[in-house]
């Protein structure tokens, strides 16, 4: 089975209106000509209409960095679904770990949003991944399972095949440290290993895992040959247009 890579960029709260436009502008005259892997971006909210409506016609496709689990109704500041699906958005970041540390949000209501943004159409990129304390005592693998447990897995086998799971340990988000291509290459067998104990075979095999964390030019290539890392999620260095079209040239190899 061949799993198509996949580069997510996920710009945070960065970049001016002009900046964001004039990134995107520069990321889509540059593409590889022969683009095999797919590329997503993920702007601030409000940047998102008129992002998804400059990507119409390339093959960059736009993604949300959060959305509510309702679907309307009196939720000052938020955004649901269904106004990104309707906008044309097609993927969802959820469980990100600044949304986890810095917004409280739990495993129910992280399983909420995979929820929603599937029965909007979209694709849930379902993020998972150890604080520093966790893998010094070597506990990765049972917190990262408890991740995928508590919010994946009452997704039936046909539906949790859509969704892309992006594992980003919390000690090598923006900090410059990152997972070497070996430790990403075991959790990543471990997390397939979870998925066919759970799902069986073809759900194991089909599922894209990306490897988020400090990724920049200068190891995605190593990171991505890894045979169970799918592609990445990239915070930092998807800023830079020259850093972010080197990631894209290694996810397309
Ligand atoms: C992220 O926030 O998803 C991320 C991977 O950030 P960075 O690449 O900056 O570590």
């Amino acid at each position: 089975m061949h799993r198509k890579k996949l580069v997510a960029a996920n710009w945070k709260m960065n970049l001016s209106p002009g900046q964001g436009q004039d990134l995107v502008k520069r990321i889509k005259s540059k593409l590889p000509e022969n683009l095999n892997c797919e590329v997503i971006i993920a702007p601030p909210f409000v940047y998102i209409a008129s992002l998804t409506a400059l990507l119409e016609g390339s093959p960059i496709q736009s993604g949300a960095q959060h959305c509510h689990t309702e679907s309307s109704g009196a939720f000052t500041g938020e955004i649901s679904a269904d106004m990104l699906s309707q906008l044309g958005v097609r993927y969802c970041l959820v469980g990100h770990s600044e949304r986890r540390q810095l917004f409280q949000e739990s495993n129910d209501f992280i399983r909420g949003k995979v929820d929603v943004i599937l029965k909007n159409h979209m694709v849930p990129i379902f993020c998972c991944g150890e604080p520093l304390e966790i893998r010094e005592k070597n506990g990765q693998n049972d917190f990262v399972r408890k991740q995928l447990e508590d919010s994946l897995f009452h997704l039936k086998a046909d539906v949790i095949q859509q969704v892309v799971i992006a594992y980003e340990p919390i000690w090598a988000i923006g900090t410059g440290v990152t997972a070497s291509p070996d430790q990403a290459q075991e959790m990543h067998a471990y997390i397939r290993s979870v998925l066919e104990a759970n799902y069986g075979d073809q759900v194991s095999t089909e599922v894209r895992i990306l490897y988020g964390g400090s990724i920049k030019a200068d190891n995605a290539a190593v990171l991505f040959s890894q045979p169970d890392v799918d592609g990445g999620l990239v915070g930092g260095a998807a800023l830079d247009p020259d850093g972010f079209l080197a990631i894209i040239q290694a996810g397309n190899s």
